[in-house]
């Protein structure tokens, strides 16, 4: 199309299914758990005390400083963002660009090649080895710019051997993103690696383990001359009052909210004990709050998991071709989930 760029005209959008009444959603990693009523009443009262009518403080030192006591790093370490995809893309345009490579172990989050290729940055994939592990010395021979690694990684839900991302942080001449969405559940960290590694980015998300996929919100940890040059990119009050008084509110109340994740992390402990015990179905142990599953007959699952309005994640990739990805839900979602499971093995045989 004339008036759009090729790269922009070639690009897949991000998959995002349409909603259906009644459906069982455990394709997007959120909380299953929406907040306390008890915190909703604290942040309406928050919101309610707020001036619509003036733009933002565009340094949100109040917020900064509640991120920089969670993630114990100092204030200046801190950018906030709509979300990671945006900090993502932010990163991009901060270093990426014509020329650039951006490098990504296969598979993983699909955002990191998509906008990539809108910022017209070369993006070169290395597949994973054995047991899902990183190969670092092939991505390092690719000469990165970037590279983006997912801690723990999307889809396949394990974290890669510390020692593996070290080498990467040592060896690569560019910047190293480490995405821990998913760190609430893991209990891993690179944070306490910022002081020691200049090229050393950390993403982080309120989408998952704080239930505020609605939101919109995520942030960066990373020395402060990342921070001051990052900066120059994000527009102008970024993070709207709203967004910011939420997440006040959330990270004074974060004992509380962050209850669910010992929850979630039951109940993947008992859904991977389900799976494991039906046959033709091999689940992947999982540091996150979702598990990668092989299945012998993907095709009439999938048509069993869509009659009974479950959501799960499908992929279209060759080699991902026979797994699913499953969020971990209520228990009552498990239950469903594991029922259309078993159910679609006995009916193969
Ligand atoms: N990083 C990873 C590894 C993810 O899996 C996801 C969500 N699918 C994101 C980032 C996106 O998070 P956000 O909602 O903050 O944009």
């Amino acid at each position: 199309m004339k008036f759009i760029n090729r790269n922009i005209e070639e690009l897949e959008p991000y998959y995002v299914p349409d909603m259906e009444e009644g459906e069982i959603k455990m394709d997007a990693q959120e909380n299953p758990y929406d907040l306390d009523p008890d915190i909703k009443g604290k942040i309406e009262e928050g919101l309610r005390a707020l001036s619509l009518n003036r733009y933002p403080d565009p340094g949100y030192p109040a917020l900064k400083k509640l991120l920089a006591e969670y993630s114990g790093t100092d204030p200046d370490n801190i950018l906030v963002g709509n979300g990671s995809d945006e900090l993502i893309l932010m990163i991009l345009l901060a270093s990426g660009g014509p020329g650039k490579t951006v490098t990504c172990p296969a598979p993983t989050f699909s955002m990191y090649g998509i906008l990539s290729k809108l910022t017209n940055t070369a993006y070169a994939e290395v597949p994973l080895g054995e047991g899902f592990s990183l190969q670092p010395r092939k991505i390092l021979a690719t000469k990165p710019d970037i590279v983006f690694i997912a801690y723990p990684n999307n889809p396949t839900g394990n974290c890669f051997s510390r020692k593996d991302i070290e080498k990467i942080l040592k060896e690569s001449k560019g910047l190293v993103v480490v995405d821990e969405a998913y760190y609430e559940f893991s209990g891993k960290t690179f944070a306490d690696c910022v002081k020691d590694y200049e090229n050393l980015m950390i993403l982080r998300t309120f989408s998952k383990a704080f239930s505020l996929a609605g939101i919109r919100a995520g942030y960066i940890i990373c020395s402060k001359s990342l921070i001051k040059q990052l900066r120059k990119v994000q527009l102008p009050y970024n993070m709207s009052v709203i967004n910011q008084s939420v997440l006040e509110m959330i990270l004074k109340n974060r004992g509380e909210v962050l209850k669910t994740v010992g929850r979630i992390i039951e109940s993947r402990g008992r859904l991977m004990a389900e799976l494991d015990k039906i046959s033709g179905v091999s689940p992947y142990p999982s540091d996150a709050n979702f598990i990668l599953i092989k299945i012998d007959n993907i095709d009439r699952t999938m048509e069993r998991l869509e009659k009974r309005k479950i959501k799960v994640r499908r992929f279209v990739s060759e080699n991902l071709r026979d797994y699913l990805r499953v969020t971990v839900g209520t228990e009552n979602e498990n239950r469903s989930f594991i029922e259309v499971m078993t159910e679609s093995v006995q009916e193969g045989k």
